[in-house]
């Protein structure tokens, strides 16, 4: 039998949405306006949580108390990401990164910065998992998640 060639459209979709933060994200951007980190304190297990969460996942309670944590903390792991492709935060070649900051028990997912990234094989030998690292703030800010800038080295 004879090989029929498929016909293909290549389009893109694009879905407008708004996503309102409620009470917990609210508070927990607020913060940011005034250059804090802020968590959640679970009032079962202790635990706290960052970014802010309404309830803890693991005890499933109710959390209301919000508690500031370090601007400082440590690198869990981290990719290089040179490749750019849909709905990225910022233009590669950036570092992702799981941040546990002082005072928190959970891994808060930013940017690392200030240091060069042109060379991969550099920047593996410049960052490590358990180096500390400290936020950077933008001068100006939305409330939103980049108001952190990114988390540079502690020098
Ligand atoms: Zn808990």
């Amino acid at each position: 039998m004879e090989k029929k060639e498929n016909y293909v459209i290549m389009d893109e979709v694009t879905i407008p949405y708004e996503l309102a933060y409620g009470r917990t994200w609210t508070q927990f951007f607020d913060g940011f306006r005034e250059e804090k980190i802020l968590g959640s304190k679970c009032p079962k297990c202790g635990r706290v949580l960052v970014p802010m969460r309404s309830f803890c996942p693991r005890c499933f309670e109710e959390i209301s108390q919000a508690v500031e944590v370090s601007q400082e903390g440590i690198i869990i792991s981290w990719a290089l990401t040179e490749y750019e492709y849909f709905g990225m935060p910022t233009k590669p070649p950036f570092i992702g990164a799981l941040i546990k900051l002082d005072g928190s028990d959970t891994n808060f997912l930013h940017l690392i910065g200030g240091i060069d990234l042109s060379n991969p094989e550099q920047v593996r030998k410049t960052v490590k998992n358990g180096m500390r690292v400290k936020a950077v703030w933008n001068p100006e800010k939305k409330g939103h998640i980049m108001d952190i800038k990114y988390f540079e080295p502690v020098k």
